[in-house]
């Protein structure tokens, strides 16, 4: 490494700035107990597969905590599982959607929650999504939510035939984080009869008279389940203790359940008086939607694309996580066949690249580079990026910034070899791309709709390389011709050979 930086010439790293949905501005980030961060993300329903508008949420909640680590924090983070309470309607009527699952594919709700959430967990790893400290199980958590409603309910509820409700005019500022509180919209979504307000909620519903649900329990208030928004209360109250650093979820969170977990919270604590603005957590953040054609990619909608689907189609995760990373999180993101047809050809240059460095490393220094030493020691033509790339993710988490820098340390000449790729591991730790570990191989997924064997493929190729040895060219042309009309593109000159021609209809 190159001496001409010592440490006292160092770049003071960007003051990281977090966008608050609560002041709806970017913010200076401190967490509670210096350098420790406590997460907490609102997981996934696991009554289906989750859609990759659902998985974006993640790699946005991913990315903030490769931040914070970046940033030489510690991290806590939990993610729930959601395995009972959430309606089939934002109002507080339909059916539990885990209920409803369960009938219609006539299972019992344990079988339908365990499934879905190990393929949930299953998209996280392929996605390269760093496990949370701890994933929290809604249903593990029923005896603590019902201490929780009992504690509350003197003050803040009323009963009703089908449930105990939380009286939302009770605390100050209602709905605050949504920009006020709105109760035409609540309104608009078909009122339980007795409510006292339209933005009052359900905190524990009743199994109905002479129905038996497949998950019920026992309390006060009578034989029934825990309303959807108590659970994020509890969990997060349990796991993390109140206040805590940042809550996550995706935007639409922030009109309905995220308030009403706010006036849980305030309830709870009593502490409206002697601490206003008092919310649960100080950072709330929220991801915008990730829409298709049809616009919002949302579960109930049906004909949603999942990453099984994607990877199905031939298309490698880390390209749908590129695409992600590529718009900033409170931009909505398109996604369409060319976008993330695009992202993963982004993401096959740049692991062709860093196998092209790679084979030209003479150390292995770079696999983890320290970045209080890379600042440092980094060459002075890398530095820039270095300091560069730490102001775009202290920036409000502004990927769509960093990835060109990413590009540009790439395309850098004369720094050696080394140095470089000591720079690209730094950066993908944030990033989170698996640059330096996986190959352009890897990025070759088999289409499930595959007319042919990657072998059948390989052996084709053999017999073209045959007939060109023997100046065959009709022969060789007519293999090649065969195999892109079986979806397989030839890459004369290049060692991979060939790859397939992802089938995204
Ligand atoms: P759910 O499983 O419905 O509880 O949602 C899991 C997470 O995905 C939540 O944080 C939602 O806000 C988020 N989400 C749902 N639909 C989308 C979408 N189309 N784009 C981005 N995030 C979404
Ligand atoms: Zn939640």
């Amino acid at each position: 490494m190159s001496d001409q930086f010592t440490p006292d010439e160092q770049h003071v790293s960007a003051p990281l700035r977090l966008f608050n949905s609560l002041t709806r501005t970017v913010d200076p980030f401190a967490p509670i107990d210096p350098n420790h961060t406590r997460v907490y993300s609102c997981g996934p329903t696991v009554y289906n597969y989750a859609h990759l508008g659902n998985l974006r949420a993640y790699v946005f909640t991913d990315t903030l905590r490769r931040t914070l680590l970046w940033k030489g924090m510690d991290v806590t983070h939990i993610i729930n599982i959601t395995d009972v309470g959430h309606l089939t309607s934002d109002a507080d009527a339909g059916d539990d959607k885990m209920e409803a699952a369960a009938r219609a594919q006539a299972k019992s709700i344990w079988d339908i929650a365990a499934h879905y959430t190990q393929a949930f967990k299953q998209n996280i790893a392929d996605l390269n999504i760093l496990p949370p400290s701890e994933w929290t199980v809604a249903t593990d958590y029923v005896p603590q939510m019902i201490e929780f409603a009992k504690k509350i309910a003197p003050d803040h509820c009323y009963e009703l035939d089908s449930g105990l409700y939380f009286d939302s005019s009770t605390v100050p500022d209602y709905g605050a984080l949504a920009g006020g509180r709105d109760d035409a919209a609540h309104a608009r979504i078909d009122p339980v009869a007795g409510k006292r307000n339209p933005s009052d909620f359900a905190i524990w519903r009743k199994s109905p008279p002479g129905e038996q649900r497949q998950m019920e329990w026992d309390s006060p208030w009578g034989k029934g389940a825990p309303g959807w928004h108590l659970e994020c209360s509890v969990m997060s109250q349990a796991r993390l203790g109140h206040p805590f650093d940042i809550h996550t979820g995706g935007i639409d969170h922030r009109e309905i359940h995220h308030p009403n977990e706010i006036a849980q919270n305030q309830a709870y604590c009593g502490c409206t008086d002697a601490q206003p603005g008092f919310t649960g957590a100080r950072w709330w953040m929220h991801n915008n939607f990730l829409v298709d054609r049809q616009g919002k990619m949302s579960k109930s909608k049906g004909g949603f694309t999942t990453l099984f689907s994607l990877i199905d189609a031939g298309v490698h995760p880390l390209a749908y996580r590129l695409l992600c990373l590529g718009a900033h999180y409170r931009s909505e993101l398109e996604f369409s066949a060319e976008s993330v047809g695009a992202a993963l050809t982004r993401l096959k240059r740049l692991i062709m690249a860093v196998e092209g460095l790679k084979s030209r490393a003479e150390g292995v220094t770079w696999q983890s580079p320290r970045l209080d030493y890379l600042r440092a020691n980094l060459h002075p033509k890398l530095a820039p990026l270095l300091e560069q790339f730490d102001a775009a993710i202290s920036d409000d988490l502004m990927t769509p910034r960093a990835l060109p820098l990413l590009e540009e340390a790439i395309a850098l000449k004369k720094v050696p070899v080394d140095e470089k790729l000591c720079l690209i591991a730094a950066f993908d730790q944030a990033l989170g791309l698996n640059l330096l570990t996986i190959s352009r191989a890897d990025l070759r997924l088999t289409p499930k709709d595959a007319q042919m064997t990657p072998e059948a493929v390989e052996a084709e190729l053999d017999r073209r390389q045959a007939a060109r040895a023997d100046r065959n060219f009709a022969l060789s042309d007519e293999i090649r011709d065969a195999l892109v009309e079986r979806g397989v593109d030839v890459m004369d000159g290049d060692p991979l050979r060939w790859e397939w021609r992802p089938n995204l209809g």
